[in-house]
C-alpha cells in the first residue's frame, strides 16, 4: 500500500527508474492528464517516447497497469527493458506455458506486478477476463491503437473487441497511443474505444535526427556498400521490393563479408523470429527486407534505412524510415529512385479490383513520386503532407545541402522530342537514351533507329545525364510515358511549343545530382572532429563491454544501455557512482547493477591501459609530424601496428594524406591488385599477390585509403 503522503512526483520517478533528467515534449502533460483519471489519446512519432507516458503513471498509481499490445516480440522487449530498470513487469500471451501462466497469475494476485502486457486475444479469454475483475487495475494502456481502425493499414480484427472495454470497466482510465499520422484513423481511435471526452495530445511528426536523401537508382549496390561502410558494425535496414531481391542482395552482401540476412513473408515463423532476434542482439547488422519487416521491431539503434526502390505512398515510406534513429541520435535514410519504380507500382494498381481504391492509390503514388522528384526541402514536403505547418529549411536533407542548379534545357529537349517523333513514338526511355547517345543496342538495330537523323545527336551528354533530363521532361509534361503502349515515350500538346521555340524549359543540372552523390561520400568525414573521434573510441570500448554483458545475460544490448546512454557516458566519463547516475538512461537499478564494470572500463580507458585508444595516440603523434618509424620507436610498437592505427583512422572517415607515407609506385601496385582481385579480399591476399614487395602495413593503409576515396 502506498500512503497518500508518499505520492511520487513524475520527475522523480523518471530520474529514479529510467535515469532521465527531463521529460520530452508532451510527456509530462500526458502523464498529468492520465494521473487525473482522464481518458487520453497520444499521437507521437516513432521514437517520440510514448512508453514513458504510461510507464511513469503505472509506477505512481497504486494498482496494475494493463498494457494491450498487438505484437508478441514487442511485448518481450518492453518487459525486458522494464525489468532491466528494476520494474516489475510481465507479459501474458500465447507463447507462455501453463506453468508460466500460473506463476504470473500468482504474482498478480500478490500485487507483485506493476505493468502487465497482454495481447488482445488473451485479454478476452474467460479465465483471464475473470482475473481482471479481481485485481486492482489502475490504468489501461492501448499501444498501437491504430490497429482498431479499418482505415489504417494495420487493422486487426481482435482490436475491435476493445470497444467493449470502457463499458466493462467504466471507472478505469484508458490511454491509447499510436504513431500513425492519418487523420481518419486518429478520430476513429477515440470513437471506437468509446473513450469519455478524451484529450488528444498530438506531437510534431518531425524527426529532425533523420537525414533525408533521394539518389538516382543507378549503381545502387556500390552506394549501399558505402552507406554500410560508414556505419560500420551498426544496424541498418534495406527495404527491397520483392522477396527475390531481398535474397539476392543479402547474399551479395554476405559474400562481401557483411553480416546481412534476408527477411520476407515467405520465410516461416521460426525463421523470421530467429532473424529478428539476431538483429536485435546485434548478431547480424543488416536486414534486407520486404515491407513484412518492421512492425514488431522496437530496436532503438538502427542507424540507417535504405529504400532499394520507391514505396507506393508517403505513409509507408515515412513509417519505414521512422524505424531509424528511435534513440534520437543521428541516423540516415536514403531512397533510390528511378522512373521504373513508378511503372511497377502502376502495374500493381491496375490489377486492383476496385476502381475507387485504384484512384486513391494512384493519387498516393503521385504524391510519393513528387516527393522523390522534388527540388525543395524534403522535410517540408513530408510535413506538409501530414498537414503540419513546416518551418524553415531543414538543412538535413540532400536538397538543402545541395540546392538545385538550373540551366536552359530547351536544346536537349528539342533533341529528345525530335528523336521521339522520328521513331514514330515507338521508343522507351532506355532506347531513347541509346539513340541520343548513338549506341548500337539490339533494340536500336532491330528497329533501324540508327538511320534516323537524331541518332547520336546528344553525344555531348552522358547516359546518366539523359536519364535525369528525360525524367524531368516527363515531370514537366513535354513528354508522356504511355503505360498502355509498352511505356513508350510520346509527345504531348505542349511538345510543339518547345520544338518550335515558342517556349523554353528549365532543367536541374546533373551536376546537382552528382554533388548530392558526392555529399553522401563526404558525410562521414564532415562531422568527425578530433575530439569526437577520441570520445568515439571510448564509446566503441563501452559498446564492446555492453555486448559482453548482454551476451552473458542473454539480453539484447540496448536493454543494458542504449547507444544514447553510452554516448553520454563516453562524453561524461564518470569516475564515481554519483557521476554515473548523472548519465542519461542510468537509473538507480542500473547503477547498482552495472556501475562497477563500466566505471572500471572507463578508468582503464582514460588511464591509457586499453587497446581502445591506441590508434588515436598514434594518430596524434602523426599529426605532430612524427614519421611512422618515430612513432613506432616512441610507442615501442611495431611499424605495421602504426600503419594499422592510421588505417583505422582513415576507416573512421578522417582524411589523411598518405602521400607522405607511401610512394605513388606503391599506391599503383595496390591499385592494380585490387583491380585484379576485386575489393573484397582479405589484406593478406593483396599482400601475397604483390609478392610481399609492399609491406603488409602499407598494403592495409593504401587499401583503406583507396576505399575511402
Ligand atoms: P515510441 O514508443 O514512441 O516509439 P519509445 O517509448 O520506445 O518510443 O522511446 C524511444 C526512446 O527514447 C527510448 O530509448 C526511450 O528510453 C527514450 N526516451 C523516452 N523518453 C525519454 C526522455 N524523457 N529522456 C530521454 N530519453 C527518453
Ligand atoms: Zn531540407
Amino acid at each position: 500500500m502506498i500512503a497518500k503522503t508518499t505520492i511520487q512526483l513524475p520527475e522523480k520517478v523518471l530520474q529514479k527508474h529510467f535515469g532521465y533528467s527531463t521529460f520530452r515534449p508532451q510527456q509530462l502533460e500526458v502523464i498529468t492528464h492520465v494521473l487525473e483519471g482522464n481518458d487520453t489519446v497520444v499521437l507521437m512519432p516513432t521514437g517520440g517516447g510514448k512508453s514513458i507516458c504510461f510507464q511513469v503513471p503505472a509506477l505512481i498509481l497504486p494498482g496494475v497497469t494493463v498494457v494491450i499490445s498487438p505484437l508478441i516480440a514487442l511485448m518481450k522487449d518492453q518487459v525486458q527493458s522494464l525489468e532491466a530498470n528494476g520494474i516489475k513487469a510481465a507479459f501474458f500471451n500465447s507463447t507462455l506455458s501453463e506453468t508460466e501462466e500460473h506463476v504470473i497469475l500468482d504474482r498478480l494476485n500478490k500485487g507483485e506486478i506493476k505493468l502487465l502486457y497482454v495481447s488482445p486475444e488473451r485479454l478476452y479469454t474467460p479465465r483471464f477476463f475473470e482475473l481482471l475483475q479481481q485485481i486492482n487495475i489502475s490504468l489501461f494502456a492501448i499501444d498501437e491503437a491504430h490497429c482498431i481502425s479499418s482505415w489504417g493499414h494495420h487493422f486487426r480484427p481482435e482490436y475491435r473487441k476493445l470497444s467493449a472495454l470502457k463499458k466493462q470497466f467504466p471507472a478505469i482510465p484508458v490511454i491509447a497511443l499510436t504513431a500513425t499520422a492519418d487523420r481518419a484513423v486518429r478520430t476513429d481511435i477515440g470513437e471506437m474505444l468509446q473513450l469519455q471526452q478524451p484529450k488528444y495530445f498530438i506531437s510534431s511528426f518531425d524527426r529532425p535526427n533523420l537525414s533525408l536523401a533521394v539518389l538516382p537508382g543507378q549503381k545502387k549496390y556500390q552506394q549501399i556498400v558505402q552507406i554500410i561502410r560508414r556505419n560500420r558494425d551498426e544496424s541498418g535496414i534495406i527495404y527491397c521490393s520483392s522477396r527475390n531481391a531481398t535474397e539476392k542482395l543479402a547474399e551479395k552482401l554476405q559474400k562481401a563479408g557483411f553480416k546481412a540476412e534476408a527477411y520476407h513473408a515467405g520465410l516461416n515463423a521460426d525463421e523470421r523470429s530467429s532473424i529478428q532476434d539476431k538483429f536485435i542482439q546485434d548478431r547480424i547488422h543488416i536486414i534486407c527486407a520486404t515491407v513484412a519487416f518492421g512492425m514488431g521491431i522496437d530496436k532503438p539503434d538502427v542507424r540507417y534505412v535504405i529504400h532499394h526502390n520507391m514505396p507506393g505512398n508517403i505513409e509507408s515510406y515515412y513509417q519505414e524510415i521512422g524505424r531509424a534513429g528511435r534513440d534520437g541520435l543521428p541516423a540516415e535514410t536514403v531512397l533510390f529512385y528511378s522512373y521504373r519504380d513508378v511503372q511497377t507500382h502502376l502495374t500493381f494498381i491496375e490489377e486492383l479490383p476496385d476502381d475507387k481504391y485504384q484512384q486513391i492509390q494512384r493519387t498516393k503514388l503521385e504524391q510519393m513520386q513528387k516527393y522523390a522528384e522534388g527540388q525543395i526541402c524534403r522535410r517540408k514536403i513530408l510535413l506538409s503532407y501530414f498537414s503540419e505547418a513546416p518551418g524553415d529549411d531543414c538543412n538535413n536533407c540532400d536538397v538543402c545541402q545541395n540546392p538545385p542548379k538550373y540551366f536552359d534545357g530547351t536544346v536537349p529537349a528539342q533533341m529528345a522530342l525530335s528523336a521521339i517523333i522520328r521513331t514514330g513514338q515507338r521508343a522507351g526511355i532506355t532506347t531513347l537514351v541509346d539513340i541520343l547517345k548513338g549506341s548500337m543496342s539490339p533494340m536500336v538495330r532491330q528497329l533501324g533507329f540508327n538511320h534516323i537523323k537524331t541518332f547520336g545527336a546528344g553525344r555531348e551528354y552522358t547516359a546518366f545525364d539523359w536519364q535525369l533530363f528525360i525524367q524531368q521532361f516527363i515531370q514537366q509534361g513535354i513528354i508522356e510515358l504511355d503505360y498502355k503502349d509498352h511505356y513508350n515515350l510520346k509527345t504531348t500538346e505542349i511538345s510543339n511549343d518547345i520544338l518550335f521555340n515558342k517556349s523554353t524549359i528549365k532543367l536541374v543540372s546533373s551536376e546537382t545530382v552528382r554533388e548530392r552523390l558526392d555529399e553522401q561520400k563526404k558525410q562521414n568525414t564532415a562531422f568527425k572532429t578530433v575530439t569526437s573521434v577520441v570520445n568515439e573510441s571510448l564509446f566503441e570500448h563501452l559498446r564492446k563491454l555492453r555486448k559482453e554483458i548482454a551476451e552473458q545475460l542473454g539480453k539484447p544490448a540496448f536493454v543494458i544501455f542504449s547507444d544514447a546512454s553510452l554516448k553520454d557516458m563516453s562524453g561524461k566519463a564518470p569516475t564515481s557512482i554519483d557521476e554515473f547516475l548523472e548519465v542519461s538512461g542510468v537509473g538507480e537499478h542500473k547503477a547498482r547493477q552495472f556501475a562497477a564494470p563500466f566505471l572500471k572500463a572507463i578508468n582503464e580507458y582514460t588511464s591509457g591501459k586499453t587497446q581502445g585508444n591506441a590508434y588515436t595516440e598514434s594518430w596524434e603523434l602523426f599529426q605532430q609530424g612524427l614519421t611512422v618509424e618515430q612513432i613506432a620507436i616512441k610507442r615501442r610498437i611495431h611499424e605495421t601496428t602504426v600503419y594499422s592505427h592510421l588505417s583505422t583512422v582513415i576507416g573512421k572517415g578522417i582524411p589523411i594524406d598518405i602521400h607522405n607515407l607511401v610512394d605513388q609506385y606503391e599506391i599503383n601496385m595496390v591499385k592494380g591488385a585490387v583491380a585484379q582481385l576485386g575489393n573484397n579480399q582479405p589484406i593478406k591476399t593483396y599482400f601475397e599477390h604483390l609478392e610481399r614487395q609492399v609491406s603488409f602495413g602499407k598494403v592495409r593503409l593504401i587499401f583503406t585509403w583507396l576505399e575511402a576515396q
